[in-house]
């Protein structure tokens, strides 16, 4: 042993910091991780990755990580044995299913963990406790665009690869920050850009690197979004400069479309946007122009109260103009989480099966019913949201929810936490003591991606397998050896071996899938999903859109205003990313080498607004919205202008988190909280300060 120890091992894996997905050889020594070192193999980002996939990955060896379970005793969390805290588990969300019925138990898997963990958890909701209340966190940032895509396209997904993306005349980039969410993506775009004639269009509230770089940048007003987009595609279909041969031969109601789009005039988009004529009409031109646009959006879009339809108004302008079916065009959701795709693909949705599969389509239920030795419910469950609803109704009891921290990346953090502490019976799976887990009555350690075998997809919809890069830590355990315990304590007769039995498994069940084994994906090898047949398909709707008669829909829907806020809530605030963190930062904060680069957290305040409050760099400020209040130092900066304040996500505290300010209101159809329509009011605590 103590040979094999001094021997550096190499072993491929998968980033977990975003939806990219890039592979890297990771080099260790035991424990320890030498480096890190992309190869001209990975079929994303080849020898490229960013500082998080370099250097982000301390904090597998933290001594913070959870390395036995651990239960609840008299109010303190005690350590236990897998066996104990597994029959605890069993025993007790047993006896609540028993007691209060199937859908007492709710679900909440994750975007971070795999494809084969996630394919776990949705059977283990369906088969073992016969709900399906069962959802991931994409219902916080992804599921609007996926419902725009379905409502549209048919398919959730993105329409070609990334490398496509830089075949593309014109990006547009609507609400997302790709150079700091998705850094090697945002290499792609900003090469083909300098290089390659590519134009680039950015639309946010915040002059973002990307906006810097771009050839027009916008900042409508916020929750206006979907204003613009449909008065630029009336604009260009007023021109003509719609394609008409594509709409006749593939997308059905034009007719009712062009009636809905009626009132969209440039004007009216002026008044409701702020954005002038001459650059409405300018982008319009550029779309002409353009030969093949592909749009990009992220959750500027997505996490608003018209984050659906804003999601479905960029589908109908690609559309409308021709760009879908070929590289270099198309609808690109960019999904923040690594496997926030495969969370969706597997199934943990309440109203999907694996592999997209409604649960109301009776055969493929069917199908999952005689898999399964169960009768499948055939109305949609709980989605997050609702589930938190219903517990605080006092509906649901109990709640197994891994790799996430809900207590947190929620809005109205105080309310979620109220609502939690009043679980009978609350299990939480993850690598970390997460704030979410302190609300816990059995916490289950599960294991990082490094030390665990599966497969993530990224954003592309390209699966990739990863392999074991590092022994467990203690007696933590991967996610899906963790599920399969827990079913077996309750009576399930599951035998998975290895992650490659419950693939293959899902494979058999879904014909999206139907050509992936882990054999296809050996090595660097991957697999992108998106045709019926099952077929390897980078490019989607090559054989049509993903409706019965092959034809895609316009989407008939009107702009769904932002909330309203009482007068004195006179500042808008916004949040996001920071290159250096991923997301929350429960992972990175953890990592000393990214810490040492951006300690605090701070909240961004335009010139004017400074000059105006007559405020300093920082000075402490209170932020107060109807929901909570936080208190942050002000930098000073132009990413930001007028009333509108910005502040990164990644900070873990209570005094400082975003989600203290964010409140209980909702993208319409699919219940994602819309984050980024917050308002507060600012005081100044302190002036002067570090
Ligand atoms: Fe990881 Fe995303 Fe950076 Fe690639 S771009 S290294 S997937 S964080």
């Amino acid at each position: 042993a103590a040979m094999r120890e001094t021997r550096t091992k190499k072993t491929k894996t998968v980033c977990t910091f975003c939806g990219v997905g890039c592979t890297f050889e990771v080099w260790t020594k035991g424990r320890k991780i030498l480096k890190v070192q992309p190869t001209h193999e990975g079929p994303v980002n080849a020898i490229s990755t960013c500082v998080k996939g370099k250097f982000g990955w301390d904090f597998v060896n933290s001594k913070e990580r959870l390395t036995t379970p651990l239960i609840r005793k008299n109010g303190q969390f005690v350590e236990a044995s897998w066996e104990e805290a597994l029959s605890l588990v069993a025993s007790k969300l047993g006896s609540i299913k028993e007691t209060y019925g199937k859908g007492s138990v709710g679900f909440i898997s994750s975007s971070k963990i795999t494809n084969e963990d996630n394919y776990l958890m949705q059977k283990l909701a369906r088969q073992v406790f016969e709900t399906n209340n069962i959802d991931n966190c994409s219902r916080y940032c992804q599921s609007p665009a996926t419902d725009g895509l379905f409502r549209t396209v048919g398919m959730g997904g993105d329409a070609g690869t990334i490398k496509d993306i830089a075949k593309s005349g014109l990006v547009i980039i609507v609400g997302a920050n790709p150079a700091e969410g998705h850094p090697v993506l945002a290499t792609r775009i900003k090469r083909a850009h300098k290089y390659h004639g590519q134009k680039l269009i950015v639309a946010d509230l915040r002059r973002n690197e990307m906006a810097e770089r771009s050839d027009l940048f916008i900042s409508p007003k916020q929750g206006t979004d979907q204003v613009w987009l449909m008065a630029v595609t009336k604009y260009l279909i007023d021109q003509g400069w719609h394609d008409q041969t594509f709409i006749e031969e593939n997308v059905n109601f034009f007719d009712e479309f062009k009636e809905v789009l009626e009132k969209y005039t440039l004007d009216y988009a002026e008044q409701i946007t702020g954005i002038s004529k001459e650059q409405l009409m300018k982008i319009a031109e550029m779309i002409r122009d353009a030969d093949g646009t592909c749009i990009l959006w992220g959750m500027g879009v997505t996490q608003n109260t018209g984050g659906s339809d804003t999601s479905a108004a960029i589908s109908n302008l690609l559309l409308a103009t021709g760009n879908y079916r070929r590289p270099g065009a198309g609808a690109y959701p960019l999904r923040g989480h690594n496997n926030v795709q495969g969370a969706c693909d597997m199934g943990t949705l309440p109203g999907w099966l694996p592999g997209y599969q409604h649960i109301t389509d009776d055969e493929a239920r069917g199908k999952f019913e005689k898999a399964y030795g169960v009768t499948i419910d055939s109305n949609p469950g709980l989605n997050n949201i609702e589930m938190l609803h219903a517990i605080a109704k006092g509906d649901m009891k109990a709640m197994y929810l891994v790799g996430e921290d809900m207590a947190l990346v929620d809005s109205d953090a105080n309310h979620v936490h109220e609502v939690l502490s009043s679980l009978d019976f609350f299990v939480v799976q993850d690598i970390f003591l997460s704030r979410t887990a302190q609300y816990a009555d059995v916490v289950l350690p599960a294991t990082p991606s490094l030390e665990k075998e599966g497969t993530f997809t990224n954003t592309e919809r390209r699966v990739q397998r990863l392999y074991q890069v590092l022994p467990t830590l203690g007696d933590a355990k991967p996610d899906w050896w963790i599920i399969q315990e827990v079913a077996k304590h309750l009576g399930a007769d599951w035998n998975y071996g290895h992650p490659s039995d419950i693939f293959a498994e899902m494979v058999s069940l879904s014909p999206l899938f139907k050509e992936a084994s882990y054999d296809v994906l050996e090595g660097w090898n991957s697999f992108h999903w998106g045709s019926l047949d099952g077929k390897n398909t980078p490019l989607l709707y090559q054989d049509g859109f993903n409706f019965p008669d092959k034809k895609a829909r316009f989407a008939l829907s009107d702009w769904v205003e932002p909330a309203e806020f009482p007068e004195e809530y006179d500042l808008y605030i916004n949040n996001g990313r920071m290159l250096e963190h991923f997301h929350e930062g429960n992972m990175t904060n953890k990592s000393k080498g990214i810490q040492s680069k951006v300690p605090g957290v701070f909240v961004e305040v335009s010139p004017t607004l400074s000059r105006e409050r007559n405020l300093e760099n920082g000075d402490l400020v209170r932020l107060k919205s109807p929901f909570g209040a936080v208190k942050l130092n002000v930098l000073i900066t132009d990413r930001v202008k007028d009333n509108e304040l910005y502040l990164p996500m990644n900070s873990v505290d209570k005094e400082s988190a975003i989600n203290f300010l964010t409140g209980p209101i909702y993208d319409t159809r699919t219940n994602t909280p819309a984050y980024k329509q917050t308002r507060v009011k600012m005081e100044v605590l302190r002036k002067g300060g570090n």
